[in-house]
């Protein structure tokens, strides 16, 4: 009796062992969910910050340096036409891991193009982020959330559309943005700001240091839809 319970006490400690490590190395374990597109499920809520029509000369260091500080992965949305002269820029957001996607070169609207000037808009925009980072994207987010489904380019893009916009573009309003933001979240939202402006790039830092708080973890978008 007295070895069979030895033995019990044995394998409990070694289930509860066993738990803490799994606790303790607190890893992302994708387990897919019914809804679509499947999210991620983790110990800590997750969110994606997402940065569109960069890069801009000025205010996408001042935002890439607050990340750094805090060490916060975002996905960055690039214009073709905005990289030329902030190929630095782009580069070390790579370098620092944080995720960029395409948001065609010249901010159209695809579903009014003719498929083969979408393919370009889209083509020539990863071309010129290949050249700096030798990885062409995979996503893209199309201007205005005006995509094209099945639109059949030589690579085939993801489309990413968002679930909080709170219009940092058009108020220019710091707190305005980060109370929309912070009021609204939901564990697995994917938040759109545009790192054009210095309100945006205040309103972003804030918000991260806020939800950071109140236990979010931030992701970029591929940690965060399941491929
Ligand atoms: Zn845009």
């Amino acid at each position: 009796m007295a070895k069979k319970l030895g033995y019990l006490l044995y394998a409990c400690t070694g289930v509860f062992l066993l738990l803490g490590l799994l606790w303790g190395q607190r890893t992302i374990h994708p387990v897919v969910s019914s809804g679509n597109p499947p999210r991620l499920k983790t110990e800590r809520p997750v969110l994606a910050l997402t940065f569109d029509d960069g890069p801009h000369s000025l205010y996408t260091p001042q935002l890439l340096d607050g990340l750094k500080r805090r060490n916060v992965k975002a996905s960055f949305f690039l214009m073709g036409k905005n990289i030329e002269g902030n190929e630095a820029i782009v580069k070390r957001m790579h370098e620092e891991g944080h995720l960029i996607g395409n948001h065609t070169f010249d901010h159209v609207r695809l579903n009014k193009l003719s498929e083969s000037e979408a393919c370009s808009q889209i083509t020539k925009t990863s071309n010129v982020i290949y050249k700096i980072t030798g990885q062409y994207p995979t996503f893209v987010r199309p201007p205005f959330g005006e995509w094209r489904p099945g639109l059949d380019c030589a690579i085939t893009m993801l489309p990413v559309f968002w679930d909080v916009d709170p219009l940092d573009w058009n108020n220019h309003n710091t707190e305005q943005v980060v109370q929309k933001v912070v009021s609204s979240v939901q564990e697995g939202d994917i938040i759109l700001l545009h790192d054009s402006y210095d309100s945006s790039v205040k309103a972003a830092l804030e918000i991260v240091d806020i939800l950071t708080k109140q236990g979010y973890a931030f992701v970029t978008v591929d940690q965060l839809l399941l491929l």
